[in-house]
């Protein structure tokens, strides 16, 4: 179904020094050179190898659940064609989810955690670590760590820490160590600090696992490959049940991970609009956001260079959303550069908004969607109804939403 990159694609980057134009790249301290060569290298050598890809697929398949169904939206498009109406216009799009929250564990991030256990295992390593904001990427590594027999542990900011414990609770079970990262403001920026540092001091069995498609290359690489199994399914799911590809496609962006992967497969189809969702917070005026591409400004974090979060001297601001998951004040290189080229539009979503879309869904379609893929849910509701009712929207369903009740009970002044 993949199309063959050619001279102009969007598909072809990273380059050999993992930049994406500009964007990119392996901005590391020496002692983590050695590291970062020798993954590309195994990276380079499982990329291509059937024996890896089939058992990576055949664990996709019967544990973690794929191929996720492609689901129209029944519910949601009849509500928005009454808008429609209502406003006059007469149309309203064909609103498609991909179903990422039927995954096991919740979400998508079991993707890019079975790829990269795989490759840990290849690579011969001994111990598994990984980087949390929330929690739910710790879970899914503890999750394959626990599957695969490797001990784990995950570096999660203090403050996470206390404000997540269910997730917390469950990496325990899971057989993982917690390690509170107090430093900062004790928030995944400071966890992903704490895991590159652990990561330096135990260079001969250490794996770093990490969430989301950023860190230095090929990282972001690796995972945007791993992740990219949503939109070629995704692609090949509209074409057999429409005939024809969609009109828009958008996913939420936090470090970008769920968003490349569903962007990926579509980048060369010119005809697709694709739009990815920041997390608006409160407003992009103050500081109260997560929209480091729409109002941030090119810096280097976590190894590579990228749109950040960052104040007029160059520090790393903390960011806001709803939605820890989109809690990040960086994003993945590639998104950089997809913003830059104008291949991919970034528009911000805001915590209200999100909030409705999270309601709406859950009431006409019975589906309790993750605060995350909300806002890109939220976005879908402002457009479609502007949209012809012969035209499709595909939005990327990243998580389910079982993990928010809590917030979504306090933001609505509830108790649980
Ligand atoms: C972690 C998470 C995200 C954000 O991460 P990306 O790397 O940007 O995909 C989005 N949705 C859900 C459900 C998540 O758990």
């Amino acid at each position: 179904m993949d199309k063959p990159a050619t001279p102009n694609s969007f598909r072809t980057g990273p380059d050999e020094q993992g930049m994406f134009g500009i964007f990119g790249g392996r901005f590391v301290a020496e002692t983590l050179m050695p590291l970062i060569l020798d993954l590309e290298r195994h990276w380079n050598e499982v990329k291509n190898d059937p024996d890896f890809k089939a058992e990576l697929t055949d664990l996709s398949t019967h544990y973690a659940g794929r191929p996720s169904k492609l689901y129209f939206a029944e519910g949601l498009t009849k509500h928005l064609r009454e808008v429609s109406s209502a406003k006059g216009l007469g149309g309203g799009a064909k609103v498609y989810f991909k179903r990422e929250d039927l995954n096991h564990t919740g979400s998508h991030k079991i993707n890019n955690c079975l790829g990269q256990i795989l490759l840990a295992k290849r690579m011969g390593k001994k111990r598994i670590i990984a980087e949390t904001g929330a929690g739910q990427h710790g879970v899914a590594s503890a999750t394959v760590a626990a599957r695969f027999g490797f001990p784990c542990v995950v570096y999660m900011g203090a403050t996470d820490v206390a404000r997540q414990s269910p997730n917390v609770f469950r990496m325990k079970l899971l057989g993982a160590e917690v390690r509170p990262v107090t430093a900062g403001h004790g928030t995944l920026k400071d966890a992903m600090n704490e895991a590159l540092r652990d990561w330096v001091t135990n260079v001969e069995d250490t794996y770093y696992l990490i969430g989301t498609a950023a860190g230095p290359h090929p990282y972001p690489e690796l995972v945007r490959d791993f992740q990219s199994v949503i939109g070629t399914e995704a692609r090949a799911q509209i074409l057999e049940q429409e005939g024809r590809l969609p009109d828009t496609i958008i996913a939420c962006v936090g470090g970008g991970s769920n968003a490349i992967g569903l962007f990926h497969p579509f980048l060369d189809d010119k005809e697709v609009r694709i739009i990815g969702i920041e997390a608006g917070g409160r407003g992009l005026d103050g500081i109260e956001h997560c929209a480091s591409m729409n109002a941030g400004a090119p810096g280097v974090l976590h190894g590579n260079r990228t749109y950040l979060l960052q104040n007029s001297d160059g520090q790393i601001m903390d960011g806001h959303s709803i939605s820890a998951g989109l809690d990040y004040p960086g994003v993945g290189p590639e998104h950089s550069w997809l913003r830059d080229s104008g291949r991919v539009e970034y528009v911000p979503i805001l915590d209200d908004e999100a909030l409705e879309a999270f309601k709406l869904t859950t009431r006409v379609e019975g589906i309790i969607p993750a605060l995350e893929s909300a806002h890109a849910i939220a976005h879908a509701v402002k457009i479609v109804p502007a949209m012809d009712k012969d035209q499709i929207v595909i939005v990327n369903l990243s998580g389910r939403g079982d993990k928010d009740v809590h917030t979504v009970a306090s933001m609505l002044g509830m108790e649980i």
